[in-house]
């Protein structure tokens, strides 16, 4: 499978990328990781013959504003859209006119389904989903794709339930909204430390940092020095940028 990261910004899209979006692609399907604006660039990637499920972590809007980008693409099998658990009619009420588009009046279908619900939906993968700790509800996601383990694990405080989802996992995908100096408060975000050690307590194969907060990370080469900070705890994390790509 590949994962490309495809918007690793937090808050709002700048000079160092767009708003957070990552996508997973096997031979038979595409999994994109919440819809920021780096959802724009599934469209010369995605084979759009193919299911494509949008799985969505909470409803801040630099999780859910590429949906307003549905438009622009074609799919040929009905898009299936997770949202964060309790959170349906939330995305509907903004998945609507004036808005956007909307959800139910695509030329395509649209399934959209609670993460509260993800058993006996048919997946070509497993999938479990749990809360996180965040200024608003917040779901994390483990996923078994081709026997390997991918935990996408956004927009949250140090939590037990982030340690249970990237338990050993292969691939996590995890948060560095704040600097080192903003530490790791119970508002619902880490520095590059924070996500360190929740890289080392779950035993995480692969860690990929994403979501630098646009508002204190201005230039790539501060996400560079912060997430220098987390190494003495976890030394293989792996920062973010816009495009990068992973085989597993
Ligand atoms: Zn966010
Ligand atoms: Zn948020």
């Amino acid at each position: 499978m590949k994962i490309t990261a495809l918007g690793t910004n937090g808050w709002f899209d700048s000079q160092t990328g767009s708003t957070n979006c990552t996508l997973i692609q096997t031979d038979d399907f595409s999994i994109v990781l919440d819809a920021g604006y780096g959802i724009a660039k599934i469209k010369n990637r995605v084979d759009f013959s193919k299911p494509v499920y949008i799985f969505l972590t909470h409803l801040h809007l630099d999780h859910i504003i590429g949906l307003h980008v549905l438009d622009w693409f074609t799919f040929d099998q009905p898009l299936r859209i997770i949202a964060p658990a309790g959170g349906l009619e939330d995305l509907k009420d903004f998945m609507r006119r004036p808005f956007t588009t909307n959800w139910d009046q695509h030329p395509y279908a649209v399934e959209l389904i609670d993460a509260d619900d993800l058993s006996e939906q048919g997946f070509p993968f497993e999938v479990s989903a749990l809360p996180l700790v965040h200024a608003v509800p917040d779901t994390g996601y483990r996923f078994v794709i081709e026997g390997k383990v991918v935990a996408f694990v956004l927009d949250t405080a140090f939590c037990d339930n982030a340690v249970k989802l990237a338990q050993n996992a292969d691939f996590l995908i995890t948060e560095s909204g704040f600097l080192p100096e903003q530490g790791n408060p119970k508002t619902g975000h880490m520095d590059p430390a924070g996500a360190a050690r929740l890289a080392r307590e779950a035993g995480a194969k692969q860690v990929l940092l994403i979501h630098f907060g646009a508002n204190v990370y201005d230039s790539i080469e501060k996400r560079s020095q912060a997430v220098e900070t987390g190494r003495d705890i976890y030394p293989d994390l792996i920062m973010g940028v816009d495009q990068m790509e992973f085989i597993l």
